[in-house]
């Protein structure tokens, strides 16, 4: 059953036991950050020597950054317009004027040239994004993973495909860099042109993007680096474009609706995401995988677990609380750029859902954990991760996606009620379960709704090609194939009947 399961594009089997890895930031990390310029002041130095951590960690500075190029700036309607009649124009050369095979080879370039930069793009994620390093790394592979996939299957499109044009990438703050690229490169790969905004938080990450795609041979026409307003001219982005690639929460997804209503919008959108603990699991292997599905990014995931279900027993278990407690009280909490951070500040001082989250309780509900304040003198971005037990089906907690560091935990009477509550809410992105029990997991895998299901394993850090990425319900807008699965790149395309050119 753990291959039939194995077998499903949407669901994912994790080992039952844990094998030790090494590091995610290890040896190519320290190689990507030896190539970046801002860490190179010892040409002779072996960074992958332990010790050169420290050095190299202490580095991340604003001083080391040279400013964000003002070239990228777009104020004005007029000014995007002309950039919107360039990317047309560029899409016809970078179409019909190189065979797939040519943009392909490009592709394969962009991955070698990410793999290059990877220490600058560590560090700009870090900077700007309060990133750690080793999901930063981690990010930076998985950059690299979509341009040498999607370059495969924009090779592979059937003859007559025709791309749509230009296609707007709208690229969110808690994947800079890993989510820009999949939605650059995927459309590339289709034919397309590509007018990209990153996210005004991290700039300096989208910047580096830029280069890496241009340096890689990506024709400047074809692939538009701006950076404007989300009024005005963000606007006229969106509705003048031929597509639009979103990730962000529904409401901006509705909001792109309502301004143009046959809007081609392929959106990743919300999610509100559990983990299932049942009595058969191991609970060692569930407790880490739900703290590293609740707490990584400091919760600024989609993909992210914010609430554990757990059947029976579980939930009271002294066992459960005693090794969760421990295991979030060990959290090191810290600046970004430190390398022993395990959770680095939030990207903003925490406003609206997150600071009812992080600061109340609902009826019912009580702290395993409180979340505290750490830098309260500063901007208060800087949290002590949160659990609170007691979670009520259909309350504000069980309905709302919190994006942070809080994590909430429900009681189910059984696997089915456990489904009920892990179903019951309007998203369906990704989902975990913790069981030994085979008959078990085969009733899970078939009942639950989400485009992700997770058996054994957490509940983010899809692998490209392996686990391709997106929801179901309100999660999704859109066709909705998943990114870094087989049918990403066509979506963005017509198979017409007209013959082929090349
Ligand atoms: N693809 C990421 C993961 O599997 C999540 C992306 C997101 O948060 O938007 O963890």
């Amino acid at each position: 059953r753990f291959e039939r399961a194995a077998e499903r594009e949407d669901v994912s089997v994790g080992p039952r036991r844990r094998q030790l890895r090494p590091s995610p930031a290890s040896a190519s990390t320290m190689k990507g950050l030896a190539n970046s310029a801002t860490f190179i002041n010892e040409p002779d130095t072996d960074p992958c020597l332990p010790q050169n951590r420290t050095w190299a960690m202490n580095v991340v500075d604003q001083k080391h950054f040279k400013p964000v190029s003002e070239e990228s700036l777009v104020e004005s309607v007029e000014a995007l317009d002309s950039i919107l009649k360039q990317a047309r124009a560029g899409m016809k050369h970078w179409s019909q004027g190189k065979t797939a095979a040519e943009r392909r080879a490009i592709l394969t370039n962009v991955a070698d040239v990410l793999a290059r930069r990877r220490g600058d793009l560590i560090n700009a994620m870090v900077f700007d994004g309060s990133k750690t390093f080793a999901e930063a790394d981690a990010e930076v592979s998985e950059a690299i993973d979509f341009a040498n996939y999607y370059g495969m299957k924009g090779e592979e499109l059937p003859s007559g495909f025709e791309p749509f044009g230009v296609v707007a990438v709208l690229a969110p703050w808690n994947f800079p860099v890993a989510i820009s690229c999949g939605g650059i490169l995927s459309s590339i790969a289709a034919g397309n042109a590509v007018v990209y905004k990153p996210s005004h938080a991290t700039p300096r990450c989208g910047e580096i993007v830029a280069e890496c795609i241009w340096e890689a041979g990506v024709p400047r026409d074809a692939f538009h680096l701006v950076r404007c307003s989300e009024r005005d001219v963000g606007k006229q982005l969106v509705t003048q474009s031929d597509a639009v690639i979103l990730t962000g929460a529904s409401e901006t997804a509705r909001l792109f609706r309502s301004w143009k209503h046959d809007i081609r919008l392929y959106a990743e959108t919300s999610g509100k995401n559990s983990l299932v603990i049942s009595p058969a699991a191991d609970i060692d292997l569930a407790v880490a995988d739900l703290v590293q599905s609740a707490f990584s990014n400091t919760g600024q995931k989609c993909s992210a677990s914010s609430l554990a279900i757990c059947i029976g027993d579980v939930y009271h278990s002294e066992r459960f609380r005693r090794q969760l407690t421990d295991a979030v009280n060990s959290i090191k909490v810290g600046d970004a750029s430190s390398i022993s951070t395990v959770m680095g500040p939030l990207i903003m001082p925490p406003e609206g859902k997150l600071s009812r989250a992080l600061t109340t309780t609902e009826p019912g509900e009580e702290w395993l954990a409180e979340p505290k304040c750490l830098d309260a003198h500063k901007d208060c971005r800087l949290w002590t991760p949160g659990v609170r037990v007691g979670v009520q089906p259909g309350s504000w907690f069980h309905q709302t996606e919190v994006f942070g560091p809080v994590l909430g935990i429900a009681q189910a009477k059984d696997l089915d009620n456990a489904l009920e509550i892990q179903n019951g809410t309007d998203y369906g992105l990704t989902g975990g379960f913790h069981s030994l029990d085979l008959r078990e997991i085969d009733h899970w895998i078939d009942n639950v709704e989400v485009g992700n299901a997770y058996v054994n394993r957490g509940t983010t850090g899809a692998i490209v090609r392996r686990q391709c990425f997106g929801g179901w319900k309100a999660s999704v807008v859109g066709p909705g194939a998943k990114a870094g699965g087989p049918n990403y790149v066509m979506q963005f395309g017509l198979k017409t009947d007209k013959v082929k050119r090349d």
